[in-house]
């Protein structure tokens, strides 16, 4: 564990004994985050914070609302209209109706520093003060937040200045409340902080806190904890409930508290990719394992509750449940059982994919199809394409979790239990064979049957347990298209655009893609893209990102300063996630993509779009791990 030294402590207030913490205390640690460039050492700092917290306020409530504010969210992604990331026009014009100073100069310090936070923090400091307003605290931030993120209708542009108006002239002028306000209600706090430090952090923090410094922690202990924490959110991902777990129960019971529920969507399993069916036969050899036909569709994690109420969960938690109004309507008929001799279940959740299906012809349609639905005001009766769930896996059953039963138990309770409903409730397709040949027009079929190729699955065993959040080597993907490349397709963040030329005249004619990389929370270029896209997408695509084109790179994009050749006509926020399709990777003295791992970045050669990923943000990109494992790969293959 590491200690922060009494330097490192000094210009530290301690917290005021009084009922509030004050915010400038908060942004004070997130300032010294963000001047710290070694990973431990920030994790120390956010988990003495924590504790510190802890100590003063042994209750659930301000530690939940601290470690809101670090990852710069205001509840789980489950819940809606909690998001953050609000545009440049308001911010600049709340910045200047507050401070007195015009919109003009605004932008101008804008173009020049590039951080409307450091714009907002000078522009306070330039304002005398009359009177002394209350000083700004945790919670009513927070409060603040919550209603700015939640406030729709007529006025509500309005409402939000006036919200964070009241806020910014209340920032103390010493402190840099008002930076982080700003890139808070930006949507990125951008000090290089990603989630799971703080995840770790909070698990430090409240393993001291129960320890109060009594004993010294051993390091196992330490790390038993961290897997733990680590555990108990994938399987919850909601931090005042796994807050209030600990503290009730002690961290390192937490998991024995941590129950699946219905209603509380879990991070889904991965697959990893391969190459050949050779590969799935290399990886499984002497164990048993089953393929499953890879449905092209969007991944719908369907709950009962016990209520009755039905849920549907996207891919990255967000409830789908009044997207697809057609999908409650299946789930609640297959569970009502026409077959009698099967008990109606209580309480379920299922993993599935939801795919695009015609009626009439009783076959699967693409993708393409899939995603001409509405996604907003949906209504059952208008909907004209129409969708089958494809069940693959049952992780909680009549309220016992299944997560921890092998795969092949898990199966057998899905066929066990619910009927199949043909064109609206159908399991996956599947083949228990390790047999060359056959798995290979087993393969040929799926992609006949209109998928895009296999999920290869471990059988028994602790090995074929359900992974939430896990990228797992015990399930691989098999695309079918991506066979010829490196074995799947790319999701990359967009973070800037060229200008058309030509025919492409009017619109964009190239994009600039980066890489997540998930232990600093930056966005790492990797490659320019320009081929793949109709004369139609690029017309949707400029209507699209135009609004988002900023002035400056954002501080956490990483890319090439020294060329000017290589940036970008314009940058952009980062909203949109490119799938692409790419023919190998190597390294490059112009992008970053884990430089970190080579000294120079990977760039990905010959990159075609395929489409926008409307079910991944730009947090759920490609990691710039995953991006050194595909070089890697492809090197090994090489060799
Ligand atoms: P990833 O989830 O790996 O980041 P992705 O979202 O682009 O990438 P794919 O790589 O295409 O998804 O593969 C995994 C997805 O395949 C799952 O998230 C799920 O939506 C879908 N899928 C289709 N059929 C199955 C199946 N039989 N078992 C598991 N997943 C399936």
């Amino acid at each position: 564990l590491i200690k922060l030294s009494e330097k490192e402590h000094k210009h530290q207030e301690p917290l005021p004994a009084s009922s509030k913490i004050p915010y400038a205390r908060l942004t004070d640690v997130l300032e010294r985050i963000e001047q710290e460039p070694g990973r431990l050492k920030m994790t120390a700092m956010v988990s003495e914070f924590f504790l510190e917290v802890l100590e003063q306020f042994p209750g659930p409530e301000k530690i939940t609302h601290v470690v809101y504010l670090f990852i710069n969210r205001l509840g789980p992604d489950y819940e809606p209209d909690l998001e953050l990331g609000l545009g440049e026009t308001l911010l600049i014009k709340a910045i200047s109706e507050c401070y007195g100073r015009g919109v003009s100069k605004i932008k101008e310090d804008y173009k020049e520093v590039g951080d409307l936070g450091l714009v907002a923090q000078k522009s306070r400091s330039a304002q005398p003060t009359m009177f002394k307003p209350a000083p700004l605290d945790v919670d009513l931030v927070f409060e603040n937040l919550t209603k700015i993120a939640r406030a729709t209708g007529k006025d509500s542009q309005a409402r939000k200045i006036g919200i964070i108006k009241q806020m910014l002239t209340s920032c103390n002028l010493k402190s840099n409340e008002a930076k982080f306000l700003i890139r808070s209600l930006e949507g990125k706090l951008r000090i290089g902080l990603a989630e799971k430090t703080v995840l770790v952090g909070l698990a430090q923090a409240l393993l001291n806190f129960e320890n109060k410094s009594s004993k010294r922690i051993l390091p196992e202990t330490l790390s038993k904890t961290e897997d733990i924490m680590r555990e108990a959110f994938s399987l919850i991902p909601n931090y005042e409930i796994i807050i209030k777990s600990a503290l009730t129960y002690g961290v390192a019971n937490l998991l024995e508290h941590c129950h699946l529920t219905p209603g509380v969507p879990l991070k889904p399993m991965l697959a990893k990719p391969t190459k050949s069916i050779g590969e799935v036969l290399d990886r499984f050899q002497g164990e048993e394992f089953t393929c499953e036909y890879k449905y092209d569709g969007e991944r719908a994690q369907v709950h009962l509750l016990e209520s009755g109420e039905v849920r549907v969960y996207s891919r990255n938690s967000e409830d789908m449940s009044e997207r697809y109004p057609d999908l409650l309507s299946i789930v609640k008929d297959f569970v009502r059982v026409t077959d009698e001799t099967k008990d109606k279940p209580k309480s379920m959740i299922l993993d599935c994919e939801a795919v695009a299906w015609d009626r009439e012809a009783k076959k699967i349609l693409p993708f393409q199809v899939l995603s001409t639905r509405k996604r907003k005001d949906v209504n059952e009766k208008d909907i004209k394409v129409h969708i089958c769930l494809f069940a693959f896996d049952v992780l909680c059953y009549n309220g016992e979790s299944f997560i921890t039963r092998s795969f092949g138990e898990r199966r057998k309770c899905l066929m066990e239990n619910f009927t199949p409903m043909e064109g609206k409730f159908q399991y996956a397709t599947s083949k228990d064979s390790s047999d060359l040949n056959e798995l290979q027009a087993f393969l040929d079929q799926s992609v006949k049957d209109s998928c895009e190729g296999l999920m290869v699955k471990m059988l028994h065993g602790p090995e074929s347990f359900y992974e939430p959040s896990k990228r797992s080597r015990n399930w691989l993907k098999l695309k079918k298209d991506y066979l010829a490349g490196v074995g799947d397709s790319l999701d990359l963040v967009v973070v800037g655009a060229y200008v058309g030329k030509g025919k492409r005249t009017g619109s964009y004619g190239g994009f600039l893609l980066a890489a997540y990389n998930d232990d600093t929370g930056e966005y790492e270029t990797t490659c320019k893209i320009g081929t793949g896209f109709s004369d139609e997408d690029l017309v949707l695509l400029y209507n699209k990102l135009k609004p988002s084109e900023i002035a400056q790179p954002k501080p956490f994009y990483v890319y090439d300063t020294k060329n000017s050749n290589s940036a970008p006509d314009v940058w952009l926020e980062p909203t949109t996630v490119f799938e692409i399709l790419i023919a190998d990777l190597s390294l490059s003295p112009i992008y970053k993509a884990a430089h970190s791992e080579y000294g120079k970045g990977v760039s990905l050669r010959f990159p075609r779009f395929i489409r926008t990923r409307e079910d991944k943000g730009i947090e759920d990109a490609t990691t710039s791990t995953q991006i050194s494992e595909f070089y890697e790969r492809q090197a090994n293959v090489t060799k």
